[in-house]
């Protein structure tokens, strides 16, 4: 098992011209926490940080004891999986997943049998020779966190991962998003704008509000009585068109 690491991100600023962005949180190793908040809010702006398409202004991200701050996101110890556009269209299930174990897909035996179990492992056996396009949204996801279990990286990031799915869907593939989890015990934060998913899947909650964390607790005390004020509005603003639907 690759055991997880922690990340933090020490006095983080960071802006989009006028939107600006203010983090100082920690997210403890081998731990699923959701990342919570409106639309807009910074979550992506977060994992960004984290996964260093974005660098901040000011301030340290620490992975493990490494400071990444001013690395680029191929020498940070992190894999991150979007909402869709995970894979290259024009290579098969197999080299997709292989890419994470090489960039130029120069793969030994041993490899190929890392490969082969990663597929297995989330329901693509079989599938191997197939393109993007052949796939159906859930399997191309689950493509995406093959490439992940190979890369065996100690940080995953999710963004809204599993968003473009149905609910059957979406339930289906947090439940194998939280065992695989179990077994490597990678830090994982995980995007979502489902406080049910979080509900399902994290030990802790971060909720954003306008580029800043509004709210922190273990994800049990968000759905307990005195959850957080800034939480509350915001389920009470997302519950009430789920109901009209
Ligand atoms: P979330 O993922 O919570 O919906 P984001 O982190 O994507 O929010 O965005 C936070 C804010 O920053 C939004 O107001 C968004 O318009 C702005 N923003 C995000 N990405 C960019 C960008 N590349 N350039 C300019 N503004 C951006
Ligand atoms: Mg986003």
């Amino acid at each position: 098992m690759s055991e997880g690491v922690a990340v933090r991100l020490e006095d983080v600023s960071f802006s989009y011209g006028e939107q600006a962005f203010s983090f100082d949180v920690a997210f403890p190793e081998t731990t699923i926490t959701a990342v919570l908040g409106p639309s807009g809010s910074g979550k992506s702006t977060l994992l960004n940080l984290v996964a260093g398409f974005e660098t901040p202004r000011r301030g340290r991200i620490l992975i493990g004891d490494d400071d990444v701050t001013m690395l680029p996101p191929s020498a940070r110890a992190v894999s991150m999986i979007f909402q869709e556009n995970n894979l290259f269209a024009h290579l098969d299930v197999a080299a997709n997943v292989g890419l994470g174990i090489s960039p130029a897909l120069r793969l030994t035996v041993a490899d190929r049998e890392k490969i082969a179990d990663a597929l297995a492992r989330t329901g693509l056996a079989g599938k191997e020779k197939r393109l993007p396009r052949e796939l159906s949204g859930g399997e191309r996801q689950r493509v995406a966190l093959a490439r992940a279990l190979v890369r065996n990286r100690p940080v995953l990031l999710l963004d809204e991962p599993f968003a473009s799915l149905g609910p059957a869907l979406r339930d289906e593939m947090l439940d194998l998003t939280i065992s695989v989890q179990k077994e490597r015990g990678m830090t994982t934060l995980l995007v979502t704008h489902h406080p049910e998913d979080a509900r399902r899947a994290a030990q802790r909650i971060v909720f954003l509000e306008n580029g800043v964390v509004a709210a922190q607790d273990e994800a049990h005390l968000f759905f307990a009585e005195k959850s957080p004020e800034a939480f509350r509005r915001y389920v009470g603003s997302e519950q009430r068109p789920a109901q009209s639907r």
